[in-house]
C-alpha cells in the first residue's frame, strides 16, 4: 500500500491536502506543532499514492511512498 510522511512541523494547516485527496485520508490534526498550528493528520487506510496531496502543499510537508 501507497502511504505519505507528513513533516507537522513545516505543515501551517491550509488544509488545501485535504481538498485534494481523493481518497479522504487526510483530516485535521487534534495536537498543536511549534507553530501553534493543528497539522494534517494522515490516516494511513487507502491510500493510492496519487501524489495529490504532495505537489498541491505549499510547504512540502508531504513525502509520498509506493
Ligand atoms: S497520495 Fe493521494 S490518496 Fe494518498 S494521501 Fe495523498 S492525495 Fe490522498
Ligand atoms: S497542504 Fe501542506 S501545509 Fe497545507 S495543511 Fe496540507 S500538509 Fe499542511
Amino acid at each position: 500500500m501507497a502511504y505519505i510522511k507528513l513533516d507537522q512541523e513545516k505543515c501551517k494547516g491550509c488544509m488545501l491536502c485535504i481538498e485534494v485527496c481523493p481518497k479522504g485520508q487526510l483530516k485535521p490534526g487534534v495536537a498543536l506543532n511549534k507553530k501553534g498550528i493543528n497539522p494534517v493528520m494522515f490516516l494511513a487506510q487507502d491510500c493510492s499514492g496519487c501524489t495529490f496531496c504532495a505537489i498541491i502543499c505549499p510547504d512540502t510537508a508531504i513525502e509520498v511512498y509506493k
